[in-house]
């Protein structure tokens, strides 16, 4: 541990800015936010695809 040492970003190893820490920008800081999101809240599995039968679509004829 250094006391004195620059605080760095955790995803680019920028020094990081008081407004921002522990990350150097707000961009990196919503990068880390969103990668948690995505690990906390795993998408169960690809999107459905269009059927035929869409609720706001033509039906298909029978
Ligand atoms: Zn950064």
């Amino acid at each position: 541990m250094s006391p004195d040492g620059p605080l760095r970003c955790p995803r680019c190893r920028k020094v990081a800015v008081e407004a921002h820490a522990p990350f150097c920008s707000a961009a990196c800081r919503d990068r880390d936010l969103l990668d948690w999101l995505e690990e906390r809240y795993v998408i169960p599995g690809p999107p459905l695809e269009d059927s035929d039968a869409g609720p706001d679509g033509a039906a298909p004829p029978q």
